[in-house]
């Protein structure tokens, strides 16, 4: 028999987003990857329920409940929707670059509206002809003054268009390789920031997934996150990082997680002193 790894606080955080998923997100999978519309609904749901914030340290907004945590609920969630379960996970993916390398300043510039899930975050790093390789990019960001240009396009990006944040990694010294890709965040009303097609998917099609295109994009030099340089690093701890959501998400779509995991709590956890319960009308903080 396999042992459950959790607490039993953990289990309680587990039971709320498990009964969450069943009773408010599983009744409105089927629709949204019929109409392939985004779900605010379910961003509204998650903002509601903390769910965004599960992985961000309590100074910056979040509950601090850990990276472990963030994964059960991602795999709570995505048993329910597979879409709603990629916000989710994304949202973590996309804060990464500013937890991993960010500035004070930075972090709680962007990261408590990122925890709130006031702002839904999105990762840029592929484009058309730079898909495993990226040292092949040919988005490049140009100092000028106390700004850098960003010219170039993306493509595959997931949350393109419904996005505040990307994290967009390009080059600031083209003959560089990887050693000359840096990372910054460029937010979604940035003059010459615009969104392109939305891929149309065989699946999870609530998601958008798309293209972004910077045409003189200026943003302040203040959004380089990290050093110049340090992109490739960057972009890398990131999705080492991030292939841990990735996995709780599958595995779950298709049950083959640990069957002490398997069943429906019967009663409301307590954890959260307060928060609300799936069909509560009041919002309580925790
Ligand atoms: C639904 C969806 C969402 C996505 N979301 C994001 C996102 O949010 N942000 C983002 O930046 N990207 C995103 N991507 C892009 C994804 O990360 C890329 O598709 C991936 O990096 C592969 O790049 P590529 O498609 O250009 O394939 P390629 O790099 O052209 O690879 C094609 C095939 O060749 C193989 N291959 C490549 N190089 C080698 C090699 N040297 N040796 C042996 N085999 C090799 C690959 O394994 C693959 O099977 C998304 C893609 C999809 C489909």
């Amino acid at each position: 028999m396999r042992s459950d790894p959790l607490t039993d606080e953990q289990r309680e955080i587990r039971d709320l987003v498990r009964t969450l998923a069943r009773e408010r997100i599983a009744p409105r999978a089927g629709e949204i990857d019929e109409s392939a519309e985004f779900p605010w609904d379910m961003v509204e749901l998650m903002r509601e329920h903390e769910l965004f914030g599960l992985a961000f340290d309590e100074k910056h907004g979040g509950s601090g409940a850990g990276s472990l945590m963030l994964l059960v609920a991602v795999e709570e969630v995505s048993r329910a929707c597979a879409t709603t379960g990629l916000v989710l996970a994304v949202q973590e993916l996309s804060s990464l670059a500013l937890r991993l390398a960010g500035t004070d300043e930075q972090k709680s510039r962007y990261l408590p509206r990122l925890a709130s899930g006031e702002w839904i975050a999105a990762y840029a790093l592929t484009e058309a002809g730079s898909g495993s390789d990226p040292a092949a990019m040919r988005t490049q960001a140009k100092r000028d003054g106390e700004e850098y240009v960003l010219n170039g396009s993306k493509r595959f990006i997931t949350n393109a268009g419904v996005a505040g944040l990307y994290t967009v990694f390009a080059k600031t010294d083209p003959d560089g390789g990887h050693a000359g890709i840096s990372c910054f965040v460029v937010e979604a009303d940035a003059p010459g920031f615009e969104v392109g097609r939305i891929e149309p998917k065989m699946g999870i099609k609530g998601s958008t997934t798309g293209e972004l295109f910077f045409n003189d994009c200026r943003v302040p030099a203040g959004n380089l996150v990290g050093e110049e340089g340090e992109g490739f690093k960057i972009a890398m701890r990131i999705l080492d990082r991030s292939r841990r959501s990735s996995t709780p998400r599958v595995a779950r779509r298709w049950g083959s997680l640990s069957p002490s995991t398997s069943s429906w709590p019967g009663s409301w956890p307590t954890w959260r002193r307060g928060a609300k319960r799936p069909g509560d009308s009041s919002t309580r903080r925790v």
